[in-house]
């Protein structure tokens, strides 16, 4: 018998993909499987631009939310391959987002912890666009400072589906979502073949974190391990995020 081709052999990986996801025994495993799901979909779909050096999905609206899990990651990366120059330099952007946008930022860690609903929907539908001048904190000369750190949802983009009640979309920027709609009308059919998001949210939830652990946006991790205007070599999983976010008292 033919061993299967390339293109079948990435076709079946992804139609597995929740299987191969159950049996992936940590996150550095999980992180793993979605690079390569991602490598899959993006040959199958090479119109998908993710792959080249865009870095939309870094700028503006979409905040990138870690698990404490995740966090935990980046935050040993930062440590063991960043220089004490380039953590300064990312508490200055840190510190500098929090001096225009604090409000915003701490709306967005509100809403993060909402029923998903469509009330949580709305939520980021108002809150989200007063973050359109902004950028991740990780970004840095354009591009992902912390790539082999980053956590999952970045990872993800642009070769996921996410599902949302009845809706399914693809977990990416808005014109991504528009080349994709366009994709499957010239297609003549809506069927794409795509890892589900949600499968692997909630195994990252569920598995590798605390029960009732908090997720958060990267630029709020980040700024709950200052102390001293310097990183915190110790992470912590469950900062006291309502007492960050009191102005201190004199
Ligand atoms: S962590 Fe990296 S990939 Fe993720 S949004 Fe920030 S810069 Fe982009």
């Amino acid at each position: 018998m033919q061993p299967p081709s390339p293109t079948r052999q990435k076709i079946d990986r992804v139609l597995q993909s929740k299987l191969l996801l159950d049996a992936s025994p940590s996150l550095s495993d999980v992180y793993t499987l979605i690079n390569q799901l991602s490598n899959d979909v993006l040959d199958l779909y090479p119109h998908i631009a993710c792959r080249t050096q865009c870095n939309t999905c870094c700028k503006g609206t979409s905040m990138p939310v870690a698990t404490p899990a995740e966090w935990a990651i980046l935050h040993d990366y930062l440590l063991r391959y960043w220089s004490q120059e380039q953590r300064e330099a990312l508490i200055e952007r840190v510190q500098s987002l929090f001096s225009t946008h604090a409000e915003t930022l701490w709306a967005v860690h509100d809403t993060i912890q909402q029923e998903a609903d469509m009330g949580k929907v709305e939520t980021f539908a108002r809150v989200l666009p007063q973050l359109a001048d902004t950028q991740c904190p990780f970004l840095v000369d354009e591009k992902c400072g912390a790539y082999a750190g980053r956590p999952a949802k970045c990872r993800a983009h642009g070769a996921f589906l996410f599902l949302f009640q009845e809706h399914v979309q693809l977990h990416a920027c808005q014109s991504e979502v528009d080349k994709i709609e366009v994709f499957m009308q010239k297609q003549g059919t809506r069927k794409v073949v795509m890892p589900i998001w949600n499968h692997f949210e909630e195994k990252i939830v569920r598995t590798f974190n605390a029960p009732g652990a908090t997720s958060t946006i990267l630029a709020v991790w980040v700024y709950s391990h200052l102390q001293d205007g310097q990183l915190c070599e110790e992470v912590n999983l469950n900062p006291d995020f309502q007492a960050l976010r009191q102005p201190p008292t004199t």
